[in-house]
């Protein structure tokens, strides 16, 4: 458990990090930068003790934020609508000024994407060292703007002598915010809408709980290095989205639909074993967690629900 620190989050009103916070919260001094758009986030972080600064990462610079921070987690991000310029700058500019202002820190953890990795065969577990490449037809700056991310960290990790891990994350979910891939696949099943998947070949991934994560964060920032630690940072299981949706289809009733397409979200499926040896084991099956994440987002739906008959369409 990490105690007695000074800790800075970036992007913590959002899915991935809130948890983290809050948890930090309980033993440590932490600081929340960001927009504050909606304001529950904010009071509830208040009522935990944490600080909140507003900072717009496409303009503010970071004068009057304390410069002694010991631990940094950025997760903020600007995924774009199409303006590639507009998010290569934003994403890199705002963490460049981030990592001076906090290169007196003991670790930086940036947050980044398994969307980074260039296809391969399905079936194929991706580790670190495979191949980089940023299209993707479903939302085509977010990984360009990642990745560009990642080559400013790395940059400025060395330069400044910023232990730095840089952690690729796989499918998250959990609680809060948009909930993750189950939670928005399954608002398009109570919409009646079908969900995207590929005409062939796999479509896999290395599903992670919040609580999984927020247990990470401290290893990740143990294994800060310069230059910048890489890591995959996914689940122990790897699940396949029709059945993933097929559970959750199974759990609360609502008939899932799965249409083939060539626009669908590109997840990867993760080789776990830099992750596991960096920050151990995760603690939250997937069949679980989804279940548990469910009932948060639609309260009642799940928890109460035992299996039913699986309903699906497939076309
Ligand atoms: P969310 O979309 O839930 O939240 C985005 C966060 O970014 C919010 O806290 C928001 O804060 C902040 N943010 C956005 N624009 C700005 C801005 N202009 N200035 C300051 N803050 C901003 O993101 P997730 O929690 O899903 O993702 C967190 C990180 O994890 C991201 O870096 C993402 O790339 C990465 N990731 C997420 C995955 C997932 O499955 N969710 C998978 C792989 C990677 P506010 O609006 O309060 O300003």
């Amino acid at each position: 458990m990490l105690a007695g620190k000074k800790i800075l989050i970036t992007g913590a009103t959002g899915l991935v990090a809130r948890t983290v916070a809050e948890r930090l919260a309980e033993h440590n001094e932490v600081w929340c930068l960001g927009r504050f758009a909606d304001p529950e986030p904010e009071r509830r972080f208040r009522g935990r003790g944490i600080r909140t600064w507003r900072w717009d990462m496409t303009r503010d610079g970071l004068d009057g934020v304390p410069d002694d921070f010991t631990h940094v987690l950025h997760a903020a991000v600007e995924r774009g609508t199409g303006d590639f310029e507009a998010v290569v700058a934003v994403n890199s500019v705002a963490t460049g000024r981030l990592m001076t202002h906090c290169r007196g820190a003991e670790a930086f953890l940036y947050v980044s994407t398994s969307a980074v990795y260039a296809p391969q065969a399905p079936g194929h577990r991706y580790t670190e060292s495979d191949p980089l490449g940023t299209e993707s037809a479903f939302l085509p700056t977010y990984p360009v703007g990642k990745l560009a991310t990642e080559g400013a960290v790395r940059a400025l990790a060395v330069t400044l002598g910023l232990p730095t891990t840089i952690a690729r994350l796989n499918v998250a979910y959990g609680p809060h915010g948009h909930g993750g891939l189950p939670v928005i696949l399954h608002r398009q099943m109570l919409a009646g809408e079908p969900i995207a998947v590929p005409r062939a070949g796999g479509h896999h991934c290395s599903p992670i709980h919040t609580d999984d994560i927020a247990r990470h964060v401290p290893r990740l920032w143990a294994a800060a290095r310069t230059p910048a630690t890489v890591v995959n940072w996914g689940g122990d299981e790897v699940v396949g989205v029709r059945e993933l949706m097929t559970y959750v289809s199974r759990i609360t009733g609502v008939p899932v639909e799965f249409r083939q397409s060539d626009v669908t979200r590109a997840v990867v499926a993760f080789d776990a074993g830099r992750r596991r040896n960096i920050a151990g084991a995760c603690e939250t099956s997937w069949r679980d967690g989804v279940r548990q994440v469910l009932d948060a987002h639609f309260p009642g739906t799940a928890a109460a629900c035992p299996d039913r008959e699986v309903l699906h369409r497939d076309h």
